[in-house]
C-alpha cells in the first residue's frame, strides 16, 4: 500500500494555497475595443464586458452596473485568453540548454536531465513556465507531463499548475526510461481521476501511442488507451512520420484523441484523421527548430479540428503563442509565394476558438460570449508597436504586431492574474531564482552534458 503523499511531499508544496485564486470578482470592462470571436457577435467598438461568478454575464454599450470593481480598456484591445493545445511545462526551467550540438540536441539532453527531476524539480519548473504562460496571454493549456516517475512527481505538477491559476488539462504521461511492454501506473491513474475536479484544473491521458506498431508497443499503448477511455479521459498523442501509419492502422484513434505535430502525414493519413474524428496540434516554433520541416497549415486543414500549440516553453524559447501565429502565417505565404495564402483571422480563430474546439473546451472557453468562462485579455493599443489608428479589423495587428510584451491584463474564470502589465500575487524574482537553483542542481546530477555515440 502506498504511503499518504503528504508524508512524501516537502512541506513547501504542501504551503500551497489554491485558494487565493478560487475567489471571482464581478467585473466590468469599460469601452474596450472588442474581438469576441464569436461568429454572431463579431468585433465591437467601445463595449462593456460584464463578468460575473467567473462568466460573461453581459456584452453591451454603457452598461449600467453598480455593484462591481471596474477596469477602464479605453485604448485597449480585448480578446478572449489565448489557448494553447500543447506543452510541456515541467521542463521550461531547462531553457536556454538546448544549443542546438549534438550534445544539447532537444531530444537527447531532455532524457539525460529529466532522470535527475525530483518532485520538487518539477513543482518549480511547471511553476515557472505557467506563470510564463499566463503572463503571455494564454488562460488555457494542455501540459503533456511526459517526465511522470511517481506520484509524487504527479502532484508536483498538479499542486503547481492550480498555485499559478491557470486553466490546465494536465496529461498523464510516461518518462522516457519507462520500457515499451511496461505500461504507467494505470492504479494510479484510476486513482487520481477519482479524485474530484480542483481549482481550473482538468485531466487527461498523455499517450504514448504505440509507436511505429511493434507488438510490444502496440499491446501497452492499447491497454494505456482502453484504461484512459473506461475513465472518460480525453487523449493526446505525438505522432510523426512512421507512426501517423502506425496510428491509424493501430485501429485507436477517435474523437478523444487529440495528435500532436503529424509531421510528414500524407494527404490519405490526414483523411483518416479527420475520418476518426481525431484533432490536431501544430506547434510551428518547435516543429521548424527541431527540423521536422515547414509547418504549413494548407497540408493539415484538412483535419478538420486544429489548435495552435507552444510545446514547452524550453524547446519554444518562450511561452509565445503570438510567435508561433506569426510563424504559421508566414510560412503559408511565403511557401504559397503569396501574400493573400491565408487571413490573419483564421490564424488567431486557431489560437482562441478552434483551438477550444480542438480539444473539446469550445462550450466554455475560446470567444467572448455570455455564459462562456470568464477568460480574457487586454492588448495595449497604444504601444509603439500596436499603434495603428483607424483599424477596422485588429486581426492582422494580433497577428503581425502583438508581442507578450503587450498584454496589459489577463482574466481567468474571473479572476485577473496580470493587471497593468505585473503578474499578480507571483513573486517573480523568487521564481527566476529557484528556477536557476533546480535547473543547476539537476545539471550536476546528471553529470554535465551527455556523451554522444559515434555514429557507425
Ligand atoms: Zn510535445
Amino acid at each position: 500500500m502506498r504511503s499518504p503523499l503528504h508524508c512524501l511531499l516537502p512541506a513547501l508544496l504542501l504551503s500551497i494555497a489554491p485558494t487565493i485564486h478560487g475567489q471571482t470578482h464581478d467585473l466590468l470592462i469599460e469601452n474596450a475595443q472588442v474581438m469576441t470571436l464569436d461568429p454572431t457577435l463579431g468585433d465591437l467598438r467601445e463595449t462593456d464586458v460584464l463578468l460575473r461568478d467567473g462568466r460573461i454575464a453581459e456584452i453591451g454599450q454603457r452598461l449600467t452596473v453598480t455593484d462591481v470593481e471596474r477596469i477602464d480598456a479605453r485604448g485597449m484591445l480585448l480578446l478572449p485568453g489565448l489557448v494553447d493545445t500543447h506543452t510541456h511545462l515541467w521542463l521550461s526551467a531547462a531553457r536556454g540548454q538546448f544549443r542546438n550540438t549534438p550534445q544539447t540536441d532537444y531530444f537527447l539532453l531532455k532524457k539525460h536531465l529529466a532522470r535527475h527531476y525530483s518532485p520538487e524539480d518539477i513543482r518549480i519548473g511547471t511553476y515557472f513556465g505557467a506563470v510564463e504562460t499566463l503572463a503571455s496571454g494564454v488562460t488555457t493549456t494542455v501540459d503533456f507531463f511526459h517526465n511522470l516517475r511517481g506520484p509524487e512527481h504527479w502532484e508536483a505538477a498538479r499542486q503547481a499548475l492550480l498555485e499559478s491559476g491557470i486553466r490546465a488539462r494536465l496529461l498523464y504521461g510516461a518518462h522516457d526510461d519507462l520500457k515499451a511492454e511496461q505500461s504507467i501506473d494505470l492504479e494510479h491513474l484510476a486513482e487520481v481521476a477519482a479524485q474530484p475536479a480542483q481549482g481550473n484544473l482538468t485531466l487527461g491521458l498523455g499517450w504514448r501511442g504505440v509507436g511505429e506498431g511493434a507488438p510490444a508497443t502496440l499491446q501497452t499503448g492499447r491497454r494505456e488507451i482502453e484504461a484512459a477511455r473506461s475513465l472518460g479521459l480525453p487523449i493526446a498523442v505525438h505522432s510523426g512520420g512512421a507512426r501517423n501509419a502506425a496510428l491509424i492502422d493501430s485501429g485507436l484513434l477517435g474523437e478523444d484523441v487529440q495528435i500532436i505535430h503529424a509531421t510528414a502525414a500524407t494527404n490519405a493519413q490526414v483523411a483518416s484523421f479527420r475520418a476518426a474524428g481525431s484533432s490536431l496540434s501544430l506547434t510551428p516554433i518547435t516543429e521548424h527548430r527541431v527540423g521536422y520541416g515547414l509547418t504549413l497549415l494548407s497540408d493539415y486543414a484538412a483535419v478538420g479540428r486544429l489548435g495552435l500549440g507552444i510545446d514547452g516553453p524550453a524547446l519554444a524559447g518562450s511561452a509565445d503563442l503570438f510567435a508561433n501565429m506569426r510563424l504559421l502565417a508566414l510560412t503559408e505565404s511565403a511557401a504559397n509565394k503569396a501574400e493573400t495564402a491565408i487571413e490573419p483571422r483564421r490564424i488567431l480563430e486557431l489560437a482562441t476558438l478552434e483551438a477550444a474546439r480542438s480539444i473539446g473546451m469550445d462550450k466554455e472557453i475560446g470567444s467572448i460570449t455570455p455564459g462562456k468562462r470568464a477568460d480574457l485579455i487586454l492588448l495595449d493599443l497604444n504601444a509603439l508597436n500596436m499603434a495603428s489608428p483607424g483599424t477596422n479589423d485588429p486581426a492582422a495587428l494580433v497577428v503581425y504586431s502583438a508581442t507578450t510584451a503587450n498584454v496589459d491584463t489577463v482574466i481567468v474564470n474571473g479572476v485577473p492574474l496580470k493587471r497593468g502589465g505585473q503578474l499578480i500575487g507571483v513573486d517573480v524574482p523568487q521564481v527566476l531564482e529557484r528556477a536557476q537553483t533546480s535547473i543547476s542542481a539537476i545539471l550536476n546530477r546528471a553529470g554535465g552534458l551527455p556523451e554522444v555515440k559515434p555514429k557507425l
